[in-house]
């Protein structure tokens, strides 16, 4: 259908050449996988919304001064992004136990940590992108100490961020993941948050009622994984696409 080159497809994402040099189009895909599981499954819309909740993210991180490679969104499934050398690390942020740490160190799901903890797992889907230290980033060249310190404070920001935004709505940000990758301008390099954040890449539960509304329905093999998305859409006050306005008659107009 498309005649753009693929630069790269990912589990849920494409990446195609952009319309200028130095950008790519980003399109999310309805695919959904359970990581280590092996399972795949195409959820329908789960692409539309992640791409509209990434985008609303992006912006407002952007607003508050963290660097991203968002430009804009092109429509319900693509956005412009400014091209990115990607860091091999996925960078994870913690407030409270769930998933693999709670795995890990036998800590039960729910916990709250006593301070944010931040974790680094090396990029690879074959070894199932294992848990990595500094030691190990800096001696392998996947990142220097000071974009290590710069992915750190800047994940600390993006989480008291996220983690306000998300009260707001009644939505407690448990975990979640961000990627940073490499802009060069003239002499200097530029470390900018890349990929996306969305109930994909997020542990998000109800606040009074811990309904998860994240990807933990599809890994946990519950049911309504795009209604949770919806959801997460409509506390942000974003869902207008996915969405036939309930027929409510004429609505009269105060001046
Ligand atoms: N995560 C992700 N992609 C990955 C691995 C983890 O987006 O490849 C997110 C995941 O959704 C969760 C957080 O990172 O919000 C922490 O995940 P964890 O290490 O607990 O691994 P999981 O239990 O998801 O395998």
């Amino acid at each position: 259908m498309s005649r753009r080159r693929r630069i790269y497809e990912g589990k849920a994402k494409v990446l195609y050449e952009g319309p200028e040099p130095g950008t790519l189009i980003q399109h999310f895909k309805d695919d959904a996988t359970a990581v280590d599981a092996g399972s795949k499954e195409v959820v329908d819309g789960k692409g539309v919304l992640n791409n509209r909740i990434s985008e609303f993210l992006f912006s407002r991180l952007n607003e508050i001064g963290v660097p991203t490679h968002f430009i804009k969104r092109l429509n319900m499934r693509e956005q412009l992004i400014r091209e990115a050398e990607i860091i091999p690390v996925e960078t994870i942020v913690r407030n409270v136990a769930a998933g693999s740490l709670s795995a890990r160190l036998g800590i039960e799901e729910g916990t709250p940590l006593p301070r944010s903890i931040i974790e680094f797992c090396f990029k690879s889907d074959d070894l199932g992108d294992p848990l990595v230290s500094e030691e190990h980033i800096t001696a392998f060249g996947w990142a220097n100490p000071q974009e290590i310190d710069e992915m750190t404070a800047l994940a600390l920001r993006i989480n008291d961020f996220l983690s306000g935004l998300f009260l707001g709505i009644g939505i407690k940000l448990v975990d979640f993941k961000v990627e940073f990758g490499r802009i060069y301008e003239n002499d200097m390099v530029r470390i900018v948050l890349a990929d996306e954040i969305s109930p994909d890449s997020c542990r998000l539960w109800d606040i009074s009622t811990d309904e998860k509304l994240d990807r933990d329905r599809f890994r946990k093999d519950m049911s309504g994984l795009i209604e949770a998305y919806q959801d997460v859409a409509r506390r942000l006050g974003i869902l207008f696409e996915n969405e036939r306005p309930e027929s409510s008659g004429p609505v009269l107009v105060k001046s």
